[in-house]
């Protein structure tokens, strides 16, 4: 016997180009997977259509008058899990990025002081 539970829906997000791409939302037995055919997203890649349908962003989608049907899917216990993992993925992005900041600034210095050292030379009293 198949119980299984289908659930597939198509929603259009805004590209670059101006040809909007095709989101498909599938959810089979509350497992919501979400699938893109921008380059990225046929790579199983992550893009920004899905990151941003997922997370609830309509100003990604193409046509205004599927808002409401992206909020519908997205009120699903499977969709709220999924947006949850994706954002947690994303707080780790940020924290990722503002410590490479961090690491190119400290870098920046230390070649600073290479170029100090080099042109101005070592100051014979810190160099005991
Ligand atoms: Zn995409």
């Amino acid at each position: 016997m198949n119980h299984q539970k289908k659930m597939k829906t198509n929603l259009l997000a805004k590209s670059s180009s101006g040809n909007p791409y095709s989101i498909t939302f599938e959810q089979i037995n509350g497992t919501l997977r979400v699938h893109c055919d921008c380059k990225a997203g046929v790579l199983q890649q992550q893009c920004k259509h899905r990151r941003a349908l997922i997370a609830g962003d309509v100003t990604m989608l193409f046509d205004e008058a599927q808002i409401s049907e992206l909020q519908s899917i997205l009120t699903s216990d499977a969709a709220k899990q999924l947006s949850l993992a994706v954002s947690n993925c994303e707080s780790e992005l940020d924290r990722l990025e503002k410590e490479k900041s961090r690491l190119n600034a400290q870098e920046k210095a230390v070649k600073r002081s290479i170029g100090a050292l080099l042109s101005g030379g070592l100051n014979p009293s810190s160099a005991k």
